[in-house]
């Protein structure tokens, strides 16, 4: 046993895994980007109040899994590692006037996040999630255009199977009287109720409703719907929603019971499960309308709605599906020598080369020309560059590892020649 593991809950991302979460992480940005949503950074930690109260005291994100700071007394602060990316995303625009700025502001940010979980598969304690958010747009048509924004990256990643489930949980208008018909739901049956849920029930009923506890499904499925109560202005604001989804080509299933576990969405909620994995604990993203929460954290009431896709789960998906994609050779020349001792000029070539933008390795062991070439071919690269005599007369010979064929080039087209090679390599022309 090793002296020190990673915390428990957390891993490490080793050079295949961390490749699936960069390849996620460039599909994020290029389609954030295409969709016009800018990236930012948030710190990784905030005031603990910021979750506190951007995401409500009664959840369990806060509750049981925040990541408190130990506070630094002389500061008077208490922070917290940040569990999502909305509340901290909501701080900063209230921070920096963005409600001056073109509404509305459309930003995305991909991080890890923390929460204190029980771990298990797909469920960790460090967690990566894409985050993007449209602040200042009460809708309907962002919402269509953010829950297909989420189809589409599920696609592009290699899940085709991926569903969208729908709901509208009505706002302040409409809410309460809901959530007082929720109790009276409740309350005859509060004896058979787990203890946790008997809590709730006073201070957030509506948490029952997403409750996985095998006791509640009965109770559950014969509750109220939110979707039945909703006011005008919300009805047909989720109507609108739907009206865009179906116009964009978007199935969804409506799904009475999906609140979301976080206190300051209104309207528009949404939830993206594997076909067949509907329902279950492991969605694999969600988001959903929070036109409350500029507001709540000290600014001017705006609409807001975004989606928090976790990245884990997807890589555990397509590693599932046979793999996150081909893995590609990481170098595309090594170059090696005659002589084992010398490694001056495999040196120098390799770094001529990398400035020239190859991707090379020189073999630095002192070791025989029969090794360096194994080790060429075991890296899966294209070109092995071997320094021999012909060197003094400005030469080397070029190997074309994968075709088995070698020939001798001027040191001064090495690169050219490699380029060239290598691009008609790679889209499948002759070398
Ligand atoms: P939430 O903010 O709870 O709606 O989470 C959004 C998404 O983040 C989920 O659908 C998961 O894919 C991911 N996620 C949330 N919590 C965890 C966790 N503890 N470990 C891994 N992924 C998580």
């Amino acid at each position: 046993m090793p002296t020190f593991r990673a915390p428990r809950g957390t891993r490490d991302l080793l050079a295949g895994e961390r490749r699936a979460f960069a390849r996620l992480e460039e599909l994020a940005s290029g389609l954030a980007a295409r969709y016009g949503y800018r990236e930012l950074e948030t710190p990784l930690f905030e005031q603990a109040a910021v979750f506190e109260r951007g995401i409500g005291e009664v959840t369990d994100v806060v509750e049981k899994e925040l990541f408190r700071l130990a506070s630094r007394t002389e500061e008077g602060e208490v922070w917290a590692l940040r569990p999502e990316a909305t509340a901290g995303i909501v701080r900063a625009y209230i921070q920096h006037g963005m409600h001056t700025q073109p509404q509305p502001v459309k930003v995305s940010l991909t991080g890890p996040m923390f929460r204190y979980d029980r771990p298990q598969a797909g469920r960790y304690r460090q967690f990566w999630q894409w985050d993007v958010e449209a602040i200042g747009d009460p809708g309907p048509a962002v919402d269509a255009e953010i829950i297909e924004l989420g189809v589409r990256f599920y696609r592009d990643a290699g899940l085709a199977d991926v569903r969208v489930l729908l709901n509208s949980i009505g706002d302040p208008a409409c809410r309460p009287a809901y959530v007082e018909t929720l109790r009276e739901h409740y309350r005859p049956a509060i004896g058979r109720l787990p203890g946790i849920e008997r809590e709730r029930l006073e201070s957030n009923p509506l948490r029952l409703l997403d409750s996985k506890d095998p006791a509640m499904a009965a109770l559950n499925a014969s509750a109220p719907r939110i979707v039945d109560r909703l006011c005008d202005a919300c009805a047909a604001h989720f109507a609108a929603v739907r009206g865009h989804l179906d116009a964009l080509g978007i199935a969804y299933r409506l799904q009475p019971g999906l609140v979301r576990g976080l206190d300051y969405y209104t309207r528009t909620a949404f939830e993206y499960y594997r076909e067949g994995a509907e329902g279950q604990q492991q969605a694999l993203g969600g988001g959903g309308r929070y036109d409350g929460l500029v507001e709540l954290l000290g600014g001017k009431p705006t609409p807001g709605i975004g989606f928090a896709l976790g990245l884990d789960r997807v890589v555990l998906a397509l590693e599932a599906n046979g793999g996150a994609g081909p893995v590609e050779p990481e170098v595309t020349a090594v170059v090696v020598g005659a002589d084992p001792l010398e490694t001056v000029l495999r040196l120098v070539v390799a770094t001529e080369l990398r400035a020239a933008g190859i991707a090379a390795r020189a073999e630095l062991g002192q070791r025989k020309l029969g090794k360096q070439l194994e080790s060429a071919a075991r890296d899966r690269a294209h070109f092995a560059v071997i320094i021999g005599d012909e060197y003094a007369d400005g030469q080397v010979q070029l190997r074309d590892l994968p075709a088995g064929t070698q020939k001798t080039v001027a040191r001064a087209d090495l690169q050219r020649e490699i380029s060239r090679a290598h691009a008609a390599h790679r889209h499948g022309g002759p070398a």
